[in-house]
């Protein structure tokens, strides 16, 4: 079974009793170690949403330029309208009154390629 240590430099100031190791007047907060259970995911790096989003916070610009967006990228889709019957109220005097009109829907959908 292999490992990683979270890869939040500030995972180890974090207190939690699930950090504490050592034995009397040398106990330390440690690092999160991370099992391994063979999937490549984000938490194979980070031990929580906490240390992920610290990590994002203090190296935003490095994170971005792994993968830089330099224009922006486009989906195809068919935007169909249709009409149909709906209803609004009026507030009378009398109470509500239901009145009709023609409502449109919007659905937007991909484009088949
Ligand atoms: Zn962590």
């Amino acid at each position: 079974m292999s490992y990683n240590w979270c890869h939040n430099p500030d995972c180890h100031t974090i207190e939690t009793q699930s950090r504490v190791r050592g034995s009397d007047d040398n106990k330390v907060l440690r690092t999160v170690k991370i099992k391994s259970h063979g999937t490549d995911s984000i938490w194979t790096y980070f031990c929580s949403d906490n240390c992920l989003h610290q990590f994002l916070n203090k190296f935003p610009s490095e994170v971005a330029n792994i993968r830089p967006v330099n224009k922006p990228s486009e989906t195809p889709i068919q935007v169909e309208k249709t009409k149909y019957e709906s209803y609004r109220y009026n507030w009378t005097a009398n109470g509500t009154e239901r009145v009709p009109y023609q409502a449109t829907r919007t659905t937007i959908s991909l484009k088949n390629s």
